[in-house]
């Protein structure tokens, strides 16, 4: 038998990245957070001066990415070591988070990190968080889902969870860059953020994480 895997695509701010997350800690599978790659490859674009345009030199930065994913404890993100330093926090704001969108345009790039993502597909199972998990790292997942949220609800929270962690943000720009990236991440040529033709989609604009997780396990039940 196959190990599953249970895509979950959509848009930043849909609550993927933290169901994903959840999900994992409670079916006790793996977690593959995809933007965390492109996030690190941004980020070490940075620290080795490589310009975020140059796919030949980004391409040869992700083959060699040096990077753990460690599990922490309940309710905690995975602590994520870049180089041997933690970079956890550095890599979740929004200057990185264009620059990974802009990094996540490159074919060559993408074509990189895919068997490093598929790697991750191991006993007992995996969910696997991104963009393009179910149109083209997993396309045989049995359980695909397409998580959105209204523009307006996403730039909400993720103020929010910024202004949580001290960040000094503003809403309105925050809403701007949320549309600026969705655009992006749609119209680019490849591996765009669309939902696979099988994948069941879910609106989180007026649910709780809790519900999206509950709505997400009644689809993992149909299926066993
Ligand atoms: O999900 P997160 O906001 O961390 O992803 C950062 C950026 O990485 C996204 O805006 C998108 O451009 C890119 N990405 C991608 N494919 C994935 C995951 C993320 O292109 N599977």
């Amino acid at each position: 038998t196959q190990t599953p895997v249970i895509a979950i695509d959509g848009p930043s701010g849909s609550g993927k990245g933290t169901v994903a997350g959840l999900l994992a800690k409670r079916l006790g599978w793996n977690l593959l957070d995809s933007g965390a790659l492109y996030r690190l490859l941004a980020f070490a674009a940075r620290n080795h001066g490589v310009d975020l345009t140059n796919e030949e030199a980004m391409k040869v930065l992700a083959a060699h990415l040096d990077v753990q994913f460690v599990a922490a404890g309940a309710g905690e993100p995975q602590r994520i070591i870049l180089e041997g330093e933690e970079v956890t926090d550095a890599i979740r704001n929004e200057q990185i988070g264009a620059g990974a969108s802009q990094v996540a345009a490159l074919a060559a790039v993408r074509e990189a990190l895919l068997q490093r993502q598929r790697a991750f597909l191991e006993a007992p199972g995996l969910v696997a968080d991104g963009r393009d998990m179910g149109t083209v790292v997993f396309p045989e997942a049995p359980l695909k889902i397409f998580l959105t949220a209204s523009a307006e609800e996403r730039a909400r929270r993720r103020y929010l969870q910024l202004k949580a962690k001290g960040q000094d943000v503003n809403l309105a720009s925050l809403l701007d860059e949320i549309r600026e990236r969705d655009e992006r991440d749609m119209q680019r040529a490849v591996a765009p953020l669309k939902p696979a033709p099988d994948a069941v989609q879910l609106d989180s604009t007026e649910l709780s994480i809790e519900q999206v997780l509950e709505r997400i396990m009644s689809e993992v039940a149909d299926r066993d």
